[in-house]
């Protein structure tokens, strides 16, 4: 089986080689994203496999139709790329790596709030010039607040349990509660009294038409003043210049990023000697309360064996026709 790796960095490589050894799966590893412009480099595959970034519309979906490519792909758990409705009618059937170490993206998202609180990234380069000085870095004690965390998937499981290790009071809100974490004690509540009583609010819900920009000037207004905002989900659930008038009026007291909702143009790149064009990310960088990291929480040993794993797997299952169904992407 012959498959078209897009956005191919040399991790994948390595991960995706190491689990196809032994195996009939042949990967031919492309480092450009998946788009109208490079979809013909798909033609002769059996199969393509894309990440985050990977534009999976109508367009080049059809024209991967046209290259008899009935499979694709995802090495990631998000398919908000991905136009369903015409990869049904196409008949290409999308599969996905619904699991992989939650922790990694947990673990990443308390990376973020912590550096954000204890001022991690301004004591790191303070010290490194030999300034010990402690003005403007201190921050508060995470034992005692609330924390909302919105989205109680399975990263969300994994925030709020290092959440109860740390002391906080967790509020969550999911149109489909768990009743495992109702069981537990966890509060469920409306998403206005999330907003309204959270100190700390975290992303982790899917990007859907229903969440783009959840969080935008009117949801912004109901938080707590100097609410922090942690965002390890999708750039579009965040209406980028709402948050940065938040940030300006310090109704937002700071905020860290994995993810922005134009990263495509972005992230997974080395642009340090480019000049870069997105204005908007440029002011976000301005703010002393702002942490970005480009779309790393995924980033563990774990997570990627586990990813190339069940990548693997799908690629392997799909033409004998056992493919898991929580692996096969739904309308
Ligand atoms: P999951 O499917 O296990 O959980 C998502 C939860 O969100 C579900 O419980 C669902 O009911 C809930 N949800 C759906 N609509 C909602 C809404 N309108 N409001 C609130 N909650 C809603 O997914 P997961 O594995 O926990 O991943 C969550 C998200 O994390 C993914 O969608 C993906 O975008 C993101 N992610 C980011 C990284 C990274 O590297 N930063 C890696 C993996 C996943």
């Amino acid at each position: 089986m012959k498959v078209a790796v897009f956005s191919a960095k040399e991790y994948d490589k390595s991960f995706l080689c190491q689990e196809a050894s032994g195996t009939d799966v042949q990967f031919t590893f492309f480092d450009t994203t998946l788009n109208k412009k490079t979809v013909s480099l798909a033609e002769g595959y059996d199969a393509v496999n894309c990440f985050v970034n990977d534009t999976l519309d109508a367009e080049v979906l059809r024209q991967l139709k046209t290259y008899n490519v009935s499979h694709a792909s995802l090495r990631c758990a998000g398919f908000n790329n991905v136009e369903l409705h015409a990869a049904k009618k196409l008949g290409i059937t999308v599969t996905r790596v619904p699991a992989y170490s939650p922790e990694s993206v947990a673990e990443h998202t308390f990376a973020l709030l912590l550096s954000l609180n204890r001022k991690i990234h301004k004591a790191y380069n303070r010290v490194k010039e030999n300034n010990f000085t402690l003005q403007g870095l201190m921050g508060f004690n995470l034992h005692g607040k609330t924390v909302g965390v919105i989205g109680t998937g399975k990263i969300g499981k994994a925030v709020i349990r290092i959440c109860q290790g740390f002391g906080c009071n967790v509020l969550c809100y999911d149109p489909y509660p768990c009743s495992t974490l109702q069981q537990q004690n966890v509060e469920y509540v409306e998403l206005d009294t999330l907003f309204t009583h959270s100190d700390i609010i975290s992303l982790h819900c899917p990007l859907t038409t229903e969440t783009q920009h959840l969080i935008n000037q009117e949801s912004i207004a109901k938080m707590k003043d100097s609410a922090v905002l942690i965002n390890t989900s999708r750039g579009g659930l965040v209406d980028t210049k709402a948050i940065i008038a938040a940030l300006k009026t310090k109704k937002i007291g700071g905020l860290a990023l994995d993810v922005y909702e134009m990263e495509s143009e972005l992230f997974f790149q080395d642009l340090s000697c480019e000049i870069i064009q997105d204005d908007v990310f440029q002011r976000l960088l301005t703010f002393p309360n702002v942490v970005i990291t480009g779309h790393q929480g995924f980033f563990t040993q774990e997570a990627l064996k586990e990813i190339a794993q069940t990548t693997l797997n799908n690629l392997i299952n799909y033409p004998q026709g056992k493919l898991q169904p929580d692996n096969i992407v739904q309308l």
